[in-house]
C-alpha cells in the first residue's frame, strides 16, 4: 500500500503536507513508513525535528583504467553515450567521473582483458532514522554536485519497501518537484497520487503537468491546494476536473504553518484550526485505503 505526495513545482508545501500527513496518519493507528525521495534536497527529517540516523553510502560503478594493459584502441570512449571519457591524441583514455552513469558498456567493450578495471564512487547516502513521532523515515540525499539521482531514488525506493514488507503498513513517499524520471519512479506503485499545488499561473501551469502524470500513470489523484487565499483556487479547480481529480484540501496561508515549519514540529500535533486540515486528510486517505472511496 502506497500513496505518493507530490507537487509540480517546488516550494509549494509539499514536504509540509507530507510530514503533517505521515504524523496524522500514525496518530489515527495507520502503521507507515515514510521515504524523502527528494535526493537533491530532502527536508522532511528537519520538519519532524529528527537528525538522519543509520547512514549507508550508495555506489556507483566507475571504470578505472590499467594504462599498463590498455592498448588505446578507444573502444571504450566511442561506446560512452555521456561523453565521459576523453582519448588523448594517442587513444589513451581518461574518465570525467562526474558525467558517468556507471552503466559499463566501456567495461563490456574493452577487448583486453583487465584493461577497464571495478571502481567506484559515492554518488550519495541513505538514512534510516526512527521520527520522534513513531515511525520510520528512509531519506536519500545526493552529495553535492552529483547530477544522477536516479540511482540514489532507486535504493532508496527499495530499502523503504524492504522496511514496509518487515513493518507492514502503508508506504508514503515524498517525491522531488516536477514530473522527472526520478518522481515517475518514486511515484510507481502508488495506489493514490496527491498533488500539492498553489494557485498561481505558475503553480496552475505546474500542477497541469503532474495531473497528466497521474493520469498516465492510472492513479487516483488527489490535489492540496496550499497558500489557497493567495490566488484563484477556481482555475486549480478547472485543472482538476479536466484530469477527473478533485481538491480534497486547501490550506490557507498561515503564521502558524510557517512557525511549525521553522521549529519541525509538525503543526498537526498542536492545539490550532490549521491542524484539523491535516487530520481531516488523513482521515480522507485512511478511508480511500480502506476501500471507503
Ligand atoms: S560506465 Fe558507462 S557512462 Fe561510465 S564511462 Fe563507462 S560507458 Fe561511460
Ligand atoms: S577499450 Fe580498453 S583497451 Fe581500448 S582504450 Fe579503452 S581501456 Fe584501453
Amino acid at each position: 500500500m502506497q500513496v505518493a505526495v507530490s507537487g509540480g513545482k517546488g516550494g509549494t508545501g509539499k514536504s509540509t503536507v507530507a510530514t503533517n500527513l505521515a504524523v496524522a496518519l500514525h496518530s489515527l493507528g495507520t502503521d507507515i513508513v515514510m521515504a524523502d525521495l527528494d535526493v537533491e534536497a530532502p527536508n522532511d527529517h528537519l520538519l519532524l525535528g529528527a537528525e538522519l540516523a543509520n547512514e549507508e553510502p550508495v555506489n556507483q560503478f566507475m571504470p578505472r583504467f590499467d594504462y599498463s594493459k590498455c592498448t588505446k584502441c578507444r573502444k571504450c570512449a566511442e561506446v560512452c553515450e555521456e561523453h565521459a571519457i576523453v582519448t588523448l591524441k594517442d587513444g589513451t583514455p581518461f574518465l570525467m567521473p562526474v558525467l558517468c552513469s556507471g552503466c559499463r558498456a566501456c567495461e563490456i567493450v574493452c577487448p583486453v582483458p583487465g584493461a577497464i578495471l571495478e571502481g567506484f564512487r559515492t554518488i550519495g547516502h541513505t538514512y534510516v532514522t526512527q521520527t520522534p513521532y513513531g515511525f520510520t523515515l528512509v531519506t536519500g540525499k545526493l552529495r553535492e554536485g552529483e547530477e544522477r539521482s536516479m540511482p540514489l531514488v532507486v535504493v532508496a525506493k527499495k530499502k523503504a519497501l524492504e522496511i514496509q514488507k518487515k513493518e507492514g503498513g502503508m508506504l508514503l513517499v515524498d517525491t522531488a518537484a516536477g514530473t522527472g524520471n526520478t518522481v515517475s519512479k518514486a511515484i510507481e506503485g502508488s495506489r493514490l497520487l496527491i498533488a500539492v499545488t498553489e494557485p498561481t499561473p505558475l503553480g496552475i501551469h505546474d500542477t497541469e503537468l503532474i495531473l497528466k502524470l497521474g493520469k498516465l500513470m492510472k492513479l487516483e489523484t488527489w490535489v492540496v491546494v496550499n497558500r489557497s487565499d493567495l490566488g484563484d483556487v477556481g482555475k486549480v479547480a478547472e485543472i482538476a476536473e479536466k484530469y477527473g481529480a478533485e481538491i480534497v484540501a486547501e490550506i490557507p496561508y498561515s503564521e502558524n504553518i510557517v512557525k511549525s515549519y521553522v521549529s519541525g514540529k509538525p503543526i498537526v500535533l498542536e492545539n490550532v484550526p490549521e491542524a484539523k486540515i491535516f487530520r481531516d486528510l488523513a482521515e480522507r486517505v485512511t478511508a480511500f485505503l480502506g476501500g471507503g472511496e
